[in-house]
């Protein structure tokens, strides 16, 4: 099952069941934590199936940039070391503590981040995860919509990116289900 929106004319808004690590875009975004050094979900997948090139990078992205921690909202850019993707965007989302810690300015911000990289890069197509829906429990019918409604108006108002595809690689039935409902909000409004 795929969902497809055009957005700006130009980019292909796909939502699609599937595994972040299998993807074939130019990059895919790593759901990380402040450490960069790995963890589980997407986080071990990526570092498990990309191989030790992804966390040399990291640890030198540590300690000559972030050596306490990248903070949230952010996002660095590695190889994508074994990866079919060329490159791993790094990007640390908030934590969810009940929706009154700035969470969703700082999950739009994480978004932006991994965009500006995208589009610094001029890289032609991405692929996201669910960020922070995780370990990081921020609540998916909330995050969903910043996800979508942030890449939306990065797409439509940016006239400089090169993205031709973006991607939501949801995990399981439900979550795809989530962000077509979604889609479906952030496409009429
Ligand atoms: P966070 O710490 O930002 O919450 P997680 O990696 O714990 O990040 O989870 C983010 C989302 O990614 C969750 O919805 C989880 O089910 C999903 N997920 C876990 N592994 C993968 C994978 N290999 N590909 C795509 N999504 C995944």
């Amino acid at each position: 099952m795929v969902v497809e929106a055009l957005l700006g004319n130009k980019t292909r808004l796909i939502l699609t069941l599937g595994d972040i690590t299998e993807q074939d875009t130019v990059a895919v975004v790593n759901a990380a934590n402040s450490t960069l050094m790995g963890g589980g979900g997407v986080d071990g997948a990526i570092h498990r199936k990309g191989g030790p090139q992804i966390l040399e990078e990291c640890k030198k992205i540590r300690e000559k940039d972030w050596p306490d921690g990248l903070p949230a909202g952010n996002a660095v850019i590695t190889t994508g070391g074994r990866l079919k993707a060329k490159f791993v965007i790094h990007a640390v989302g908030p934590r969810w503590g009940g929706g009154k810690k700035d969470e969703a300015r700082l999950l739009r911000k994480t978004y932006l981040s991994c965009l500006e990289i995208a589009t610094s890069h001029r890289l032609g197509s991405l692929s996201f995860p669910s960020i922070s829906t995780g370990a990081f429990s921020y609540p998916i019918a909330l995050a969903s919509r910043e996800a979508l409604s942030t890449v939306k108006e990065f797409i439509e108002t940016r006239k400089d990116h090169a993205l031709k595809e973006v991607r939501f690689v949801l995990f399981t039935e439900s979550d795809l289900r989530v962000y077509e409902h979604a889609l479906e909000q952030v496409l009429a409004s």
